[in-house]
Protein backbone atom coordinates (compact mmCIF):
# COMPACT_ATOMS: atom_id res chain seq x y z
CA UNK A 1 0.00 0.00 0.00
CA UNK A 2 1.26 3.21 -1.16
CA UNK A 3 0.44 5.95 1.49
CA UNK A 4 -0.23 9.46 0.69
CA UNK A 5 -0.74 12.47 1.99
CA UNK A 6 -3.85 14.15 1.06
CA UNK A 7 -4.97 18.09 2.16
CA UNK A 8 -8.24 20.15 2.04
CA UNK A 9 -8.18 23.71 0.73
CA UNK A 10 -11.59 24.97 1.19
CA UNK A 11 -12.36 28.26 -1.02
CA UNK A 12 -14.77 31.06 0.31
CA UNK A 13 -14.84 34.16 2.29
CA UNK A 14 -18.33 33.43 3.57
CA UNK A 15 -16.27 30.62 5.51
CA UNK A 16 -13.53 32.94 6.78
CA UNK A 17 -16.41 35.64 8.02
CA UNK A 18 -17.68 32.34 10.35
CA UNK A 19 -21.38 32.67 8.26
CA UNK A 20 -20.98 29.27 7.39
CA UNK A 21 -18.71 26.30 9.05
CA UNK A 22 -16.54 24.36 6.43
CA UNK A 23 -18.36 20.86 7.29
CA UNK A 24 -16.95 20.09 3.54
CA UNK A 25 -13.77 20.02 5.09
CA UNK A 26 -14.97 17.80 8.41
CA UNK A 27 -17.03 15.77 6.02
CA UNK A 28 -14.20 15.17 3.38
CA UNK A 29 -12.10 14.48 6.32
CA UNK A 30 -14.74 11.58 7.93
CA UNK A 31 -14.96 9.71 4.66
CA UNK A 32 -11.19 9.52 4.05
CA UNK A 33 -10.38 8.54 7.19
CA UNK A 34 -12.80 5.42 6.52
CA UNK A 35 -10.64 4.37 3.93
CA UNK A 36 -7.60 4.72 5.48
CA UNK A 37 -6.62 7.87 3.87
CA UNK A 38 -4.33 10.01 5.65
CA UNK A 39 -5.33 13.93 5.65
CA UNK A 40 -2.44 15.87 7.06
CA UNK A 41 -4.03 19.55 6.85
CA UNK A 42 -7.39 21.34 6.03
CA UNK A 43 -6.82 25.31 5.48
CA UNK A 44 -9.80 28.30 4.03
CA UNK A 45 -8.68 30.67 2.40
CA UNK A 46 -11.38 33.42 1.11
CA UNK A 47 -11.88 34.64 -2.51
CA UNK A 48 -9.34 36.69 -3.22
CA UNK A 49 -6.76 35.80 -6.27
CA UNK A 50 -3.13 36.00 -4.67
CA UNK A 51 -4.63 34.17 -1.36
CA UNK A 52 -5.08 31.58 -3.32
CA UNK A 53 -2.77 30.96 -5.24
CA UNK A 54 -0.43 31.28 -2.16
CA UNK A 55 -2.60 28.43 -0.53
CA UNK A 56 -1.90 26.44 -3.94
CA UNK A 57 1.48 26.58 -3.56
CA UNK A 58 1.80 25.97 -0.02
CA UNK A 59 -0.63 22.86 -0.83
CA UNK A 60 1.78 21.34 -3.47
CA UNK A 61 4.90 21.96 -1.28
CA UNK A 62 3.64 19.75 1.35
CA UNK A 63 0.87 17.10 0.19
CA UNK A 64 0.21 14.67 -2.72
CA UNK A 65 -3.36 15.02 -3.42
CA UNK A 66 -4.74 18.40 -2.91
CA UNK A 67 -8.76 18.21 -2.79
CA UNK A 68 -10.22 21.75 -2.62
CA UNK A 69 -13.95 22.82 -2.55
CA UNK A 70 -15.72 25.74 -3.84
CA UNK A 71 -14.99 28.89 -6.09
CA UNK A 72 -15.75 26.95 -9.24
CA UNK A 73 -19.21 29.20 -9.74
CA UNK A 74 -20.29 31.16 -12.38
CA UNK A 75 -19.12 34.59 -10.66
CA UNK A 76 -15.96 36.42 -11.45
CA UNK A 77 -15.43 36.38 -6.98
CA UNK A 78 -14.92 32.42 -7.91
CA UNK A 79 -11.55 32.29 -7.96
CA UNK A 80 -10.16 28.59 -8.01
CA UNK A 81 -9.68 28.02 -11.66
CA UNK A 82 -7.95 31.31 -12.40
CA UNK A 83 -5.61 31.00 -9.61
CA UNK A 84 -4.77 27.40 -10.72
CA UNK A 85 -4.44 28.25 -13.77
CA UNK A 86 -1.69 31.05 -13.20
CA UNK A 87 -0.09 29.03 -11.13
CA UNK A 88 -0.11 26.13 -13.70
CA UNK A 89 -0.44 27.56 -16.88
CA UNK A 90 -2.73 24.62 -17.85
CA UNK A 91 -5.11 25.46 -21.08
CA UNK A 92 -8.59 26.01 -20.02
CA UNK A 93 -11.16 24.78 -22.43
CA UNK A 94 -14.97 24.49 -22.17
CA UNK A 95 -15.78 21.34 -21.36
CA UNK A 96 -18.96 20.06 -24.11
CA UNK A 97 -20.92 18.05 -21.80
CA UNK A 98 -20.92 20.33 -19.42
CA UNK A 99 -22.05 22.53 -21.47
CA UNK A 100 -24.90 21.08 -23.07
CA UNK A 101 -26.30 20.63 -19.47
CA UNK A 102 -26.28 24.02 -18.61
CA UNK A 103 -27.62 25.20 -21.89
CA UNK A 104 -30.19 22.52 -20.90
CA UNK A 105 -30.99 23.96 -17.79
CA UNK A 106 -31.77 27.75 -18.83
CA UNK A 107 -33.80 26.16 -22.20
CA UNK A 108 -35.82 24.50 -19.75
CA UNK A 109 -36.65 27.44 -17.27
CA UNK A 110 -36.84 29.85 -19.57
CA UNK A 111 -34.31 31.52 -18.25
CA UNK A 112 -31.36 34.03 -19.94
CA UNK A 113 -28.08 32.58 -20.15
CA UNK A 114 -25.34 35.09 -19.00
CA UNK A 115 -21.41 34.96 -20.26
CA UNK A 116 -21.02 34.08 -16.44
CA UNK A 117 -22.99 30.70 -16.55
CA UNK A 118 -20.84 29.58 -18.78
CA UNK A 119 -17.92 29.78 -17.11
CA UNK A 120 -19.21 26.77 -15.14
CA UNK A 121 -18.51 24.29 -17.78
CA UNK A 122 -14.20 25.32 -18.53
CA UNK A 123 -12.36 22.72 -17.46
CA UNK A 124 -8.77 22.07 -16.99
CA UNK A 125 -6.63 20.87 -20.68
CA UNK A 126 -6.15 17.17 -19.70
CA UNK A 127 -8.57 16.79 -16.68
CA UNK A 128 -10.42 14.02 -15.72
CA UNK A 129 -13.84 15.90 -15.51
CA UNK A 130 -16.08 14.61 -12.79
CA UNK A 131 -19.82 14.77 -14.07
CA UNK A 132 -22.20 16.83 -11.72
CA UNK A 133 -24.91 14.78 -11.37
CA UNK A 134 -27.03 17.54 -9.32
CA UNK A 135 -25.86 20.57 -10.37
CA UNK A 136 -24.06 22.22 -13.02
CA UNK A 137 -20.19 22.87 -12.19
CA UNK A 138 -18.31 19.53 -13.15
CA UNK A 139 -15.53 18.84 -10.78
CA UNK A 140 -12.44 17.42 -12.33
CA UNK A 141 -8.85 15.25 -11.22
CA UNK A 142 -5.68 17.09 -12.52
CA UNK A 143 -2.33 15.53 -12.78
CA UNK A 144 0.34 18.15 -12.61
CA UNK A 145 4.04 17.88 -11.46
CA UNK A 146 3.71 14.52 -9.66
CA UNK A 147 0.85 15.79 -7.53
CA UNK A 148 -3.25 15.56 -7.71
CA UNK A 149 -5.43 18.22 -7.74
CA UNK A 150 -9.37 17.58 -7.34
CA UNK A 151 -11.68 20.26 -7.50
CA UNK A 152 -14.91 20.05 -6.20
CA UNK A 153 -18.14 22.06 -6.34
CA UNK A 154 -18.29 24.30 -2.93
CA UNK A 155 -22.37 22.99 -3.02
CA UNK A 156 -22.36 20.47 -0.19
CA UNK A 157 -24.73 18.13 -1.94
CA UNK A 158 -22.58 17.76 -5.20
CA UNK A 159 -19.50 17.61 -3.91
CA UNK A 160 -20.50 14.60 -1.54
CA UNK A 161 -21.75 13.23 -4.69
CA UNK A 162 -18.78 13.14 -6.51
CA UNK A 163 -16.69 12.22 -3.40
CA UNK A 164 -18.83 9.47 -3.17
CA UNK A 165 -19.47 8.25 -6.40
CA UNK A 166 -15.41 8.96 -8.17
CA UNK A 167 -13.14 10.40 -5.63
CA UNK A 168 -13.35 7.48 -3.07
CA UNK A 169 -12.61 4.85 -5.56
CA UNK A 170 -10.19 6.91 -7.46
CA UNK A 171 -7.85 7.28 -4.28
CA UNK A 172 -8.30 4.03 -3.23
CA UNK A 173 -7.59 2.68 -6.62
CA UNK A 174 -3.86 4.95 -6.62
CA UNK A 175 -3.17 3.52 -3.01
CA UNK A 176 -3.51 0.48 -3.90
CA UNK A 177 -5.24 -0.01 -0.82
CA UNK A 178 -8.94 -1.05 0.12
CA UNK A 179 -8.55 -0.56 3.91
CA UNK A 180 -12.13 -0.18 5.86
CA UNK A 181 -11.90 1.94 9.15
CA UNK A 182 -15.35 1.46 10.71
CA UNK A 183 -16.65 2.58 14.21
CA UNK A 184 -19.80 1.76 16.49
CA UNK A 185 -20.70 4.28 19.53
CA UNK A 186 -21.88 2.69 22.55
CA UNK A 187 -24.07 4.65 24.38
CA UNK A 188 -24.75 4.61 28.31
CA UNK A 189 -26.53 6.26 31.06
CA UNK A 190 -26.22 5.99 34.85
CA UNK A 191 -22.64 5.89 35.32
CA UNK A 192 -19.91 8.91 34.25
CA UNK A 193 -17.42 9.23 31.92
CA UNK A 194 -14.49 8.56 35.07
CA UNK A 195 -16.39 5.33 36.69
CA UNK A 196 -17.06 3.80 33.03
CA UNK A 197 -13.59 4.54 32.05
CA UNK A 198 -12.44 2.87 35.18
CA UNK A 199 -14.26 -0.72 35.24
CA UNK A 200 -12.73 -0.58 31.33
CA UNK A 201 -9.05 0.08 32.25
CA UNK A 202 -7.85 -3.07 31.40
CA UNK A 203 -9.43 -3.13 28.12
CA UNK A 204 -7.95 0.27 27.08
CA UNK A 205 -5.05 -0.39 28.27
CA UNK A 206 -4.68 -3.35 26.37
CA UNK A 207 -6.21 -1.96 23.02
CA UNK A 208 -5.00 -1.59 19.39
CA UNK A 209 -7.31 -3.12 16.96
CA UNK A 210 -10.09 -2.10 17.80
CA UNK A 211 -8.98 0.84 19.44
CA UNK A 212 -11.75 1.90 22.45
CA UNK A 213 -12.16 5.61 23.26
CA UNK A 214 -14.40 6.85 25.94
CA UNK A 215 -16.02 9.86 25.12
CA UNK A 216 -18.18 12.35 26.88
CA UNK A 217 -21.15 13.39 25.48
CA UNK A 218 -23.41 16.25 25.77
CA UNK A 219 -26.27 13.41 26.60
CA UNK A 220 -24.46 10.72 28.86
CA UNK A 221 -21.03 8.91 28.12
CA UNK A 222 -20.26 7.09 24.79
CA UNK A 223 -17.48 5.43 23.94
CA UNK A 224 -16.25 4.86 20.37
CA UNK A 225 -14.82 1.02 18.92
CA UNK A 226 -12.96 1.92 15.68
CA UNK A 227 -11.46 -1.55 13.91
CA UNK A 228 -9.58 -1.79 11.21
CA UNK A 229 -9.88 -4.40 8.54
CA UNK A 230 -10.05 -5.42 4.58
CA UNK A 231 -13.47 -5.98 4.74
CA UNK A 232 -16.86 -4.22 6.17
CA UNK A 233 -17.63 -7.88 7.51
CA UNK A 234 -14.26 -8.27 9.50
CA UNK A 235 -14.54 -5.05 10.48
CA UNK A 236 -18.05 -5.19 12.13
CA UNK A 237 -16.92 -8.72 13.32
CA UNK A 238 -14.24 -7.03 15.50
CA UNK A 239 -16.49 -4.35 16.84
CA UNK A 240 -18.68 -6.95 17.92
CA UNK A 241 -16.07 -8.82 19.58
CA UNK A 242 -14.77 -5.92 21.51
CA UNK A 243 -18.42 -4.76 22.05
CA UNK A 244 -19.00 -7.61 23.78
CA UNK A 245 -16.14 -7.78 26.19
CA UNK A 246 -17.09 -3.93 27.12
CA UNK A 247 -21.17 -5.02 28.00
CA UNK A 248 -19.48 -7.70 30.37
CA UNK A 249 -18.29 -5.41 31.90
CA UNK A 250 -20.72 -2.02 31.82
CA UNK A 251 -23.43 -3.93 30.18
CA UNK A 252 -25.90 -2.43 32.71
CA UNK A 253 -25.78 0.72 31.62
CA UNK A 254 -25.48 0.27 28.13
CA UNK A 255 -29.02 1.88 26.51
CA UNK A 256 -28.10 1.77 22.57
CA UNK A 257 -26.15 2.18 20.16
CA UNK A 258 -24.89 4.94 17.33
CA UNK A 259 -27.23 7.39 16.97
CA UNK A 260 -29.56 6.12 19.66
CA UNK A 261 -30.70 8.54 21.80
CA UNK A 262 -32.20 8.22 25.78
CA UNK A 263 -35.63 9.66 24.58
CA UNK A 264 -35.86 7.32 21.74
CA UNK A 265 -34.71 4.43 24.13
CA UNK A 266 -37.42 4.92 26.68
CA UNK A 267 -40.20 5.10 24.20
CA UNK A 268 -39.26 2.18 22.48
CA UNK A 269 -39.29 0.79 26.28
CA UNK A 270 -42.79 2.63 27.10
CA UNK A 271 -43.68 0.81 23.69
CA UNK A 272 -42.63 -2.28 24.66
CA UNK A 273 -43.84 -2.33 28.13
CA UNK A 274 -47.06 -0.88 26.53
CA UNK A 275 -47.51 1.82 28.87
CA UNK A 276 -48.08 5.59 28.37
CA UNK A 277 -46.16 8.07 30.38
CA UNK A 278 -47.61 11.66 31.74
CA UNK A 279 -44.72 14.26 33.15
CA UNK A 280 -45.45 17.06 35.70
CA UNK A 281 -42.58 19.89 35.36
CA UNK A 282 -41.40 22.54 37.38
CA UNK A 283 -38.50 23.89 36.91
CA UNK A 284 -37.77 21.72 33.39
CA UNK A 285 -41.00 23.96 32.24
CA UNK A 286 -41.74 21.30 29.68
CA UNK A 287 -38.50 20.18 28.64
CA UNK A 288 -38.93 16.30 29.33
CA UNK A 289 -41.96 16.30 27.39
CA UNK A 290 -40.75 18.27 24.82
CA UNK A 291 -38.03 15.75 24.25
CA UNK A 292 -40.19 12.70 24.41
CA UNK A 293 -42.62 14.71 21.68
CA UNK A 294 -39.48 14.86 19.61
CA UNK A 295 -39.34 10.79 19.04
CA UNK A 296 -41.14 10.00 15.79
CA UNK A 297 -44.64 7.77 17.12
CA UNK A 298 -44.01 9.56 20.91
CA UNK A 299 -48.55 9.74 20.53
CA UNK A 300 -48.37 5.78 21.28
CA UNK A 301 -46.55 6.37 24.70
CA UNK A 302 -47.08 10.02 25.61
CA UNK A 303 -50.06 11.38 27.78
CA UNK A 304 -48.80 14.88 28.33
CA UNK A 305 -47.33 16.91 30.49
CA UNK A 306 -48.17 19.54 32.88
CA UNK A 307 -45.68 22.73 33.92
CA UNK A 308 -46.48 23.46 37.21
CA UNK A 309 -43.74 26.01 38.24
CA UNK A 310 -46.27 27.83 40.54
CA UNK A 311 -46.82 26.72 43.91
CA UNK A 312 -50.96 27.46 43.33
CA UNK A 313 -50.84 25.71 40.24
CA UNK A 314 -49.25 21.89 41.28
CA UNK A 315 -51.93 22.73 44.78
CA UNK A 316 -54.57 23.93 42.34
CA UNK A 317 -53.95 21.91 39.03
CA UNK A 318 -51.96 19.05 40.12
CA UNK A 319 -53.41 18.75 43.20
CA UNK A 320 -50.99 18.48 45.61
CA UNK A 321 -51.70 18.70 48.97
CA UNK A 322 -51.76 21.90 50.94
CA UNK A 323 -50.44 19.88 53.82
CA UNK A 324 -47.21 18.48 51.58
CA UNK A 325 -46.33 22.06 50.24
CA UNK A 326 -47.02 23.74 53.97
CA UNK A 327 -45.18 20.99 56.07
CA UNK A 328 -42.04 19.79 53.37
CA UNK A 329 -42.17 22.84 50.81
CA UNK A 330 -42.22 22.49 46.98
CA UNK A 331 -38.82 20.84 46.65
CA UNK A 332 -38.87 17.78 48.46
CA UNK A 333 -38.73 14.22 47.81
CA UNK A 334 -42.59 14.35 49.40
CA UNK A 335 -43.91 17.24 46.90
CA UNK A 336 -41.61 15.24 43.83
CA UNK A 337 -43.59 12.07 45.02
CA UNK A 338 -47.05 13.32 45.25
CA UNK A 339 -46.08 15.36 41.81
CA UNK A 340 -45.57 12.14 40.12
CA UNK A 341 -48.72 10.06 41.76
CA UNK A 342 -51.09 13.35 40.87
CA UNK A 343 -50.06 13.60 37.31
CA UNK A 344 -50.67 9.53 36.49
CA UNK A 345 -54.16 10.11 37.74
CA UNK A 346 -55.07 13.18 36.37
CA UNK A 347 -53.87 12.67 32.91
CA UNK A 348 -54.80 8.88 33.59
CA UNK A 349 -51.19 7.60 32.81
CA UNK A 350 -49.65 4.24 33.75
CA UNK A 351 -45.86 5.97 34.67
CA UNK A 352 -45.60 9.33 36.26
CA UNK A 353 -42.92 11.19 36.11
CA UNK A 354 -41.92 14.90 38.32
CA UNK A 355 -38.83 17.40 38.05
CA UNK A 356 -39.14 19.69 41.14
CA UNK A 357 -36.08 21.45 42.38
CA UNK A 358 -33.97 24.84 41.87
CA UNK A 359 -32.91 25.63 38.50
CA UNK A 360 -30.70 28.96 40.18
CA UNK A 361 -29.15 31.03 40.34
CA UNK A 362 -30.68 32.31 43.70
CA UNK A 363 -31.45 29.31 46.70
CA UNK A 364 -34.64 28.69 47.14
CA UNK A 365 -36.92 27.67 50.14
CA UNK A 366 -33.43 27.00 51.94
CA UNK A 367 -32.65 24.76 48.93
CA UNK A 368 -29.25 26.17 47.21
CA UNK A 369 -29.14 25.85 43.27
CA UNK A 370 -29.31 22.72 41.58
CA UNK A 371 -30.88 20.38 43.75
CA UNK A 372 -33.28 18.52 41.91
CA UNK A 373 -35.92 15.79 43.21
CA UNK A 374 -36.99 13.62 40.24
CA UNK A 375 -39.18 11.18 41.45
CA UNK A 376 -41.15 8.29 39.43
CA UNK A 377 -44.38 6.78 39.91
CA UNK A 378 -45.63 3.79 38.34
CA UNK A 379 -48.01 1.93 40.55
CA UNK A 380 -47.86 2.03 44.16
CA UNK A 381 -45.48 -0.94 44.49
CA UNK A 382 -42.83 0.69 41.67
CA UNK A 383 -42.10 4.23 42.74
CA UNK A 384 -39.14 5.78 43.57
CA UNK A 385 -38.07 9.54 44.34
CA UNK A 386 -34.40 10.91 44.41
CA UNK A 387 -32.77 13.87 44.90
CA UNK A 388 -29.50 15.33 43.30
CA UNK A 389 -27.48 18.33 42.93
CA UNK A 390 -26.25 19.17 39.50
CA UNK A 391 -23.58 21.91 39.20
CA UNK A 392 -23.81 24.61 36.34
CA UNK A 393 -25.93 27.69 35.61
CA UNK A 394 -29.33 27.44 35.39
CA UNK A 395 -29.68 25.82 32.19
CA UNK A 396 -27.54 23.28 32.54
CA UNK A 397 -29.59 22.43 36.32
CA UNK A 398 -32.74 22.32 33.64
CA UNK A 399 -30.89 20.10 31.15
CA UNK A 400 -29.20 17.48 33.51
CA UNK A 401 -32.40 16.99 35.13
CA UNK A 402 -34.16 15.82 32.11
CA UNK A 403 -31.48 13.64 30.92
CA UNK A 404 -31.21 12.10 34.23
CA UNK A 405 -34.83 11.82 34.28
CA UNK A 406 -34.36 9.47 31.65
CA UNK A 407 -31.77 7.57 32.64
CA UNK A 408 -34.40 7.00 35.65
CA UNK A 409 -36.33 5.54 33.29
CA UNK A 410 -34.25 3.37 31.34
CA UNK A 411 -33.95 2.02 34.79
CA UNK A 412 -36.66 1.78 36.32
CA UNK A 413 -38.85 -0.26 32.65
CA UNK A 414 -35.84 -2.54 32.12
P1 LIG B 1 -21.31 26.15 -7.76
O1 LIG B 1 -20.55 26.30 -9.01
O2 LIG B 1 -22.16 24.89 -7.78
O3 LIG B 1 -22.07 27.38 -7.38
P2 LIG B 1 -18.98 26.75 -6.20
O4 LIG B 1 -17.83 25.88 -6.39
O5 LIG B 1 -18.96 28.10 -6.80
O6 LIG B 1 -20.26 25.91 -6.59
P3 LIG B 1 -19.18 28.27 -3.85
O7 LIG B 1 -19.86 29.36 -4.61
O8 LIG B 1 -17.84 28.49 -3.32
O9 LIG B 1 -19.19 26.93 -4.68
O10 LIG B 1 -20.13 27.79 -2.67
C1 LIG B 1 -21.49 27.51 -2.91
C2 LIG B 1 -22.19 27.29 -1.58
O11 LIG B 1 -21.75 26.06 -1.05
C3 LIG B 1 -21.85 28.31 -0.52
O12 LIG B 1 -22.69 29.41 -0.51
C4 LIG B 1 -22.03 27.53 0.74
O13 LIG B 1 -23.38 27.51 1.12
C5 LIG B 1 -21.60 26.13 0.36
N1 LIG B 1 -20.20 25.88 0.70
C6 LIG B 1 -19.11 26.32 0.06
N2 LIG B 1 -17.98 25.88 0.65
C7 LIG B 1 -18.36 25.17 1.72
C8 LIG B 1 -17.65 24.45 2.74
N3 LIG B 1 -16.30 24.40 2.74
N4 LIG B 1 -18.35 23.82 3.68
C9 LIG B 1 -19.71 23.88 3.65
N5 LIG B 1 -20.44 24.52 2.74
C10 LIG B 1 -19.79 25.16 1.76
Amino acid sequence: MKQISTEIVAVGTELLLGQISNTNAQWISEKLASVGINVFHHSVVGDNLNRVKEQFQHAANRSDVIIVTGGLGPTEDDMTREAFQQITFLDIIEHGPSMEKITEFFNKWKTKMTRNNRRQARVFAGADVIENNVGMAPGMIVRHQNKIWIFLPGVPREMKQMMSEQVIPYLQRLSGDYTVIRSTMLRFAGIGEAHLEDELNDLIKNQSNPTIAPLAQSEGVAIRVTAKADTDKEAYTLIDQTKRQILSKVGKYYYGADEQTLEEKVFSMLKDNNKNIAAAESLTGGMFTEKLISVEGASQVCKGGLVCYDTKVKENVLHVSAETIKNFGTVSEECAEEMAEEICRLLDADVGISFTGVAGPDSSEGNPAGTVYIAVFNGPKNKLVKKFTFPGDRQMVRQRAVLKGFEILIDLLK
